[in-house]
């Protein structure tokens, strides 16, 4: 590891220690403490997770880390604190914040992500990137999870780090998150090591829904096998487990995953009227075109037939309607759907 690298790692161990006393210790973090525990964190998870807290303070970093022997502009660029242009003073990134230490593969602190409690924003500031931190390659929690991804030779993908604690208390802790970010093919390779199975498990708003169709694409392209669970009610995983406990989470949201095709037929149908002739055909028409791409018999069978008995067509209609549509996208040279394809409106044959 190179001299500065190593002087950064320390410098966030360092902090993420203090960051977590402060939080449980003492009198000041007392308020950040109940707000914690309050949405439900144990201090188990507290204590797992590292969570800790950083003061209001302006210079608390910069004088703790002075004190210590680091150098200031070395810590600017791991993205502690940041050096104020117009009277070049330092001053602390975070402040008041719940702070999430964020690990890299070996369970070294490189970086962090601050939560507001209160009105502040943004909801989550994470550390920019540095020489020891890449959002985009690292996913949260995984140092804790791989030995749990690799037994049960699956993977959980949630949205947010609130949502991978909460599903680690629902005793699922095979659970990990980006950053906020979509995923990469970066992320993929390192869970590709791992598994080659993944759940993905996010919010249940619209943000979440198109995030949790871009990831099973990618996924999927990558050649991993897809599931997909589904809350209700606009929640995420974190309000779930809360409402209505771990043991439901499981059995009722895990346990009851979807398939991707499934998830296609939720997916494309939202917004849609389909008590609307001609949107009701578009949207079959789409379908079809999904189930085209299917590579088992049997698995385009019974999606035919679900179309079949929802809508009371024939399925010989349906079936030639597939095979035409198969070779059409083929002869187009069109392999995959794209989510943003636009979709051609369906023309009725008098
Ligand atoms: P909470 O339960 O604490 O409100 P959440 O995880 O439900 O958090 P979401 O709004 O669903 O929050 O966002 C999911 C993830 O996206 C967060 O965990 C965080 O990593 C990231 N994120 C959310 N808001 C921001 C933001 N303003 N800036 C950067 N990242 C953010
Ligand atoms: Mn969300
Ligand atoms: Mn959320
Ligand atoms: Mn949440």
């Amino acid at each position: 590891i190179p001299p500065e690298l190593r002087r950064i790692m320390e410098a966030h161990d360092l902090l993420r220690k203090f960051y977590h006393h402060l939080l449980l210790n003492t009198k000041e973090g007392q308020e950040a403490l109940e707000y914690l525990l309050e949405r439900g964190f144990t201090r188990e998870e507290i204590e797992k997770f590292q969570i800790g807290w950083s003061l209001p303070s302006w210079d608390f970093a910069v004088k703790f880390l002075q004190k210590r022997g680091f150098d200031l502009p070395l810590m600017e660029k791991a993205g502690l604190i940041i050096q104020r242009d117009s009277d070049d003073q330092y001053f602390d990134r975070f402040r008041n914040r719940i702070m999430f230490p964020l690990f890299d593969h070996k369970g070294n602190t490189i970086a962090f992500s601050g939560r507001a409690f209160g009105k502040d924003e943004p909801k989550y500031l994470n550390s920019p990137e540095t020489p020891a931190f890449n959002k985009s390659k690292i996913l949260y929690n995984f140092h804790l999870a791989r030995p749990a991804i690799k037994k049960q030779q699956k993977a959980v993908l949630l949205e947010g780090f609130a949502d991978v604690i909460a599903a680690n208390r629902a005793g699922v802790p095979n659970g990990i998150a980006t950053m906020g970010t979509s995923l990469t093919d970066y992320h993929i390779q390192t869970l590709k090591r791992l598994t080659d199975s993944v759940a993905i498990c996010y919010d249940s708003d619209s943000a979440g829904i198109e995030a949790a169709f871009r990831a099973a694409k990618m996924l999927e392209q990558n050649g991993i096998h897809i599931e997909i669970a589904q809350m209700p009610e606009q929640l995420d995983p974190d309000d779930y487990i809360l409402k209505y406990g771990g043991e439901k989470f499981r059995t009722e949201v895990l346990g009851a995953c979807k398939t991707f095709m499934a998830f296609k037929m939720y997916y494309f149908r939202r917004g849609k009227n389909l008590s609307n002739e001609g949107e009701r055909l578009q949207y079959i028409e789409v379908i079809l075109s999904e189930i085209s791409h299917l590579d088992k018999a049997v698995e385009r069978d019974h999606y035919l037939r679900q179309l079949a008995d929802e809508f009371s067509l024939s399925l010989d209609a349906l079936k030639q309607q597939q095979q035409e549509i198969y070779f059409s996208d083929k002869k187009g040279g069109k392999k995959e759907m794209q989510p943003e394809r636009q979709i051609k409106p369906f023309v009725l044959q008098t």
